[in-house]
C-alpha cells in the first residue's frame, strides 16, 4: 500500500457562495475546478470522474458537483 504524498500548496481560504441552500466552493477558472476535483476523489475515495464542474450562474467562477449517473444532465 502506497503512501500518497501530500503534496498540496499552502492552505489557503477559498471564496464560497451560495447555491441554493449549499454553500459552495469557487474556483476561478475550469482548470483549476477540474484539478481540485480530482483532488478531492482521491481524498475521499471516490470512483474517477465521479464529480464534474460547471461554471456558476452567479458569477465568473466555478463549483464541483456530483456527477452520479441519477442526476445527468
Ligand atoms: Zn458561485
Amino acid at each position: 500500500m502506497s503512501r500518497t504524498r501530500n503534496n498540496r500548496p499552502a492552505p489557503y481560504d477559498p471564496p464560497r457562495c451560495w447555491v441554493g441552500n449549499k454553500n459552495k466552493v469557487c474556483y476561478p477558472d475550469q482548470e483549476t475546478a477540474e484539478m481540485s476535483a480530482r483532488l478531492v476523489e482521491a481524498e475521499h475515495g471516490l470512483a474517477a470522474n465521479s464529480l464534474t464542474c460547471y461554471r456558476c450562474e452567479y458569477g465568473n467562477h466555478w463549483h464541483l458537483a456530483n456527477s452520479s449517473p441519477k442526476n445527468r444532465r
